[in-house]
């Protein structure tokens, strides 16, 4: 092996021009404590650990020959030593031990150095030494680099023998192991890279993912899907692909017939009566080869998706239903209209006027419930002005008649002083208000009863209105959730309503408070403020 620009001379005349006797045994100036050695040896783990393994085999294949293997750090520092027994002894008589600093001012010729400085591999024999002492020894050394790392020098790698046995192949054999080294090296910084960013991906996504081994064994799974099949890893772990809750059978498929399953939307009931739907994919895992190493799957929970899917179904729905019945309202309006005009005419064949006046009555009332109806069925503009609260509470309670005689509601209002009462607001909107509230109130009265409605002013410049039912009532929890968009407890509810109540009554300065008690009833209040006389403009 080819050592260039190496003089032995020189680097003799160096030592001695330093002062070192080529006839003492050198002593060493860095010394590592246990401590920082332990520090030393844990940062170079993997090195360590890949030159015992390389090194044993070398070993292993000189038989009869003795061999000390040495490995220093890239500051000459040696961290660890196996091989021949006696010529470990040795060396340690000389002071050579773990945690001795190599060094060319204290140690003179020593081929770890010279590795070290001139980068390259160094093999020094009997008096090619400076010191008497190692005169009947050959050392060799190599420098050992960091692939992954910008070829950076980690350490060396260093092994010494009886001069009797030097030979110039074992240059070579060191620089093969050098290269098994780093490779080794190579492949573990890779590995450990992979492995945290499987980890990364694994923790940080929201899907349910979980991995089996080709025999179908679960080797590993991320706390989402812990969390969805309401098992720890442990007991995940200890199961097979085919066991797997949700997943067991796309997984088997992916292992028995290496397809794939994905995009399957899957409802489970879960132990409450909630049901949870999940999006479900199971792939089989290939190596390099096509060969088949396992298969993996995940599942994102799409329940919510779900909900909204099918509310917003719902409410397109109520929309066409609501379009549907205000053609239909126009239609029975028109002919109203004719019905009316025939009435009056006939009014003088009435026998008796107080039918005929009843008549006209029912008539009118008909049309306001459909005009009523027709402007609320509209989607409409908002527009403020001002609105008298008992006008727009007669006219809601008129609208609400009917389907309060169909439920046995009586309806009963009190409302106190005047039949004026404005507020600033829109009528359109405050008329929804009131429709929700009563139809609330009828629901939870499914076997009929009371529905009262109250109107009055209060002492701090507000308008009241307080609508309470003697019907099923909230508890606590229930009483939190109202309001929230889709809180339900309906078959057919939207759950929208107590919003839209909401947000209504924030646009028109007011409040609202509920009152309730489980299977007693409940009491709503709401509060807008007065719009003062003289500010009321002509509606
Ligand atoms: P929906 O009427 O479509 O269910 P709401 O937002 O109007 O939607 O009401 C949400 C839920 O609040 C209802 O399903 C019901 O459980 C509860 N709720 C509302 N008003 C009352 C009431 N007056 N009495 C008892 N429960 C009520
Ligand atoms: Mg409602």
């Amino acid at each position: 092996m080819k050592q260039n620009n190496i003089c032995f001379d020189t680097l003799k005349k160096e030592c001695a021009t330093r002062g070192l006797d080529p006839a003492s045994i050198p002593s060493f100036k860095h010394i590592l404590d246990t401590e920082a050695l332990t520090a030393r040896q844990r940062k170079h783990a993997e090195f360590i650990g890949a030159v015992t393994y390389f090194f044993d085999k070398f070993i292993a294949s000189l038989p009869g020959i003795p061999v000390l293997a040495t490995a220093t750090d890239k500051h000459g520092y040696v961290l660890h030593m196996i091989g021949d027994s006696g010529i470990k002894e040795m060396v340690a008589k000389l002071g050579i031990r773990n945690g001795v600093q190599m060094t060319k001012e204290y140690n003179g010729i020593n081929s770890a150095c010279l590795a070290l400085d001139y980068q390259q591999p160094v093999g020094i024999v009997g008096s090619q030494h400076y010191h008497h002492y190692l005169y009947h020894a050959a050392c060799y050394s190599i420098p050992i680099r960091n692939r992954t790392h910008s070829e950076e020098i980690v350490g060396t790698l260093s092994f010494m023998t009886a001069a009797g046995f030097a030979h110039p192949l074992f240059l070579s054999l060191l620089m093969t192991m050098k290269e098994s080294i780093e490779r080794e090296l190579q492949l573990m910084k890779q590995n450990e890279t992979l492995r945290l960013l499987n980890e990364l991906i694994m923790d940080t996504t929201t899907s349910g993912m979980i991995i089996s081994d080709k025999e179908g064994n679960i080797i590993n799974v991320n706390e989402a899907a812990e969390q969805m099949m309401k098992q720890d890893k442990q007991s995940l772990l200890s199961k097979t692909a085919a066991d797997c809750p949700f997943v067991g059978d796309y997984l088997e498929r992916a292992l028995s017939e290496g397809l794939p399953s994905t995009d399957i939307e899957r409802t489970f009931k879960s132990t409450s009566e909630r049901e949870t739907t999940y999006l479900l994919d199971a792939l089989p895992i290939f190596d390099q080869t096509e060969k088949l190493v396992g298969a993996f799957a995940q599942l994102r929970d799409i329940t919510q998706r779900k909900e909204t899917e099918q509310m917003l179904l719902n409410t397109e729905k109520l929309a066409a239903v609501g379009q549907m019945a205000a053609s239909a309202a126009h239609e029975i309006r028109n002919p109203l209209t004719t019905i009316r005009g025939f009435i009056q005419l006939l009014q003088p064949s009435f026998s008796d006027q107080g039918h005929f006046n009843l008549v006209l009555e029912e008539i009118d009332r008909i049309n306001l419930i459909i005009s009523e109806f027709l402007i609320l069925s509209k989607p409409q503009a908002t527009c403020f002005g001002n609105q008298n609260l008992i006008q727009i509470l007669h006219d809601t309670i008129a609208l609400s008649q009917p389907q309060a005689s169909m439920g046995n509601v009586q309806i009963v209002k009190h409302f106190y002083d005047s039949s004026d009462l404005f507020i600033h607001g829109d009528g359109n909107q405050l008329k929804q208000v009131f429709i929700n509230l009563f139809k609330n109130g009828m629901d939870a009265m499914p076997d009929g009863g009371t529905l009262s409605v109250d109107v009055y002013a209060n002492l701090h410049g507000e308008a009241v209105a307080v609508v309470s039912d003697k019907g099923a009532g909230m508890t606590d929890e229930q009483l939190g959730q109202l309001g929230n968009p889709f809180y339900t407890t309906k078959k057919d509810g939207t759950g929208l309503g107590f919003m839209i109540i909401q947000r209504i009554l924030k646009q028109h300065g007011g409040s609202i408070d509920v009152q309730s008690r489980k299977g007693e009833g409940t009491t709503i209040t709401l509060r807008f403020p007065i719009k003062q006389e003289e500010t009321i403009e002509q509606t």
